[in-house]
């Protein structure tokens, strides 16, 4: 009853606001193609810690120790105004045709580490100085067996599920997943409890406010790479949370995929 209501209400949202740029207001599309191309402008990866920029989001040996997380790749800069409305405009109306646009922001992130990963792997065979050998030692897992990685969307609390009647997670999953043929699993990690809102607490009460929140119930994952999408990330405490319980179920390594970071 109450997700019907959702429903009427969100059909309602979308007579007030017909579908026009959230960029510039161009009608016809959410992201009209100028918009997009401005902020599909990768930004480079870095550390979650640190922030010190590197080749593909991972942790430093040092910074990571605390993680279960392997890395965070983040697609665009959550500074720019526009990804900030398309990300509230995902959560609050439904609006399938956003959630498209910012998956191809994801899509187009994977693309240019794809690539980046091709550029160095070559390199082996060339005879590449030390610190060239030292990037191509570290290429992730995830990346070298990239078509065996199994996507899984943050789930969202049951509450939430009911009000919005979807999980924007897991639509941007679903079109990650299918440009590159990858399995997705939306179904087996899930949250046990109702968490406090993660915006209004400091960094100490998120990390704890996180704890024991999410299970998973699936079959053992026997070492495959897990790629974690989400909308967005802020500290990092939700995803790393997912990772330690993915890892306990038997997941090889976790990168966090993201539109941006919050
Ligand atoms: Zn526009
Ligand atoms: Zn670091």
């Amino acid at each position: 009853m109450q997700q019907a209501a959702g429903r009427v209400w969100l059909f309602f949202l979308d007579l007030i606001f017909p579908i026009e740029c959230l960029g510039c207001g161009r009608a016809g599309s959410w992201l009209c193609e100028n918009c997009f191309k401005a902020i599909s402008l990768k930004p480079k990866q870095y550390c979650l810690r640190c922030k010190r920029e590197n080749d593909f989001g991972e942790f430093c040996p040092a910074c990571g120790v605390d993680y279960s997380l392997d890395g965070m790749w983040i697609a665009s800069l959550y500074e720019n105004e526009l990804i900030g409305r398309a990300i509230k405009s995902l959560k609050y109306h439904f609006v399938q045709a956003v959630a498209e646009d910012l998956g191809k922001l994801l899509i187009a992130l994977a693309d240019s580490l794809l690539s980046q990963a091709r550029m160095l792997k070559p390199g082996i065979k060339r005879g590449v100085g030390w610190n060239e050998f030292d990037r191509i030692k570290n290429l992730p897992a995830v990346i070298l067996n990239f078509k065996e990685s199994l996507v899984v969307p943050v789930p969202l609390a049951k509450k939430r599920w009911r009000w919005r009647g979807f999980n924007q997670a897991e639509i941007l999953g679903k079109i990650f997943a299918a440009q590159y043929g990858l399995e997705m699993n939306a179904r087996d990690l899930i949250r046990i409890k109702h968490k406090k809102a993660q915006a209004k607490l400091d960094e100490a009460s998120r990390q704890e406010n996180i704890k024991k929140c999410f299970a998973w119930r699936g079959e053992n994952l026997r070492g495959r790479n897990v790629i974690l999408i989400d909308d967005v990330v802020t500290t990092g405490a939700t995803l790393n949370e997912c990772a330690k319980i993915l890892k306990a179920g038997g997941a090889g390594t976790v990168w966090g995929l993201v539109v941006a970071k919050g």
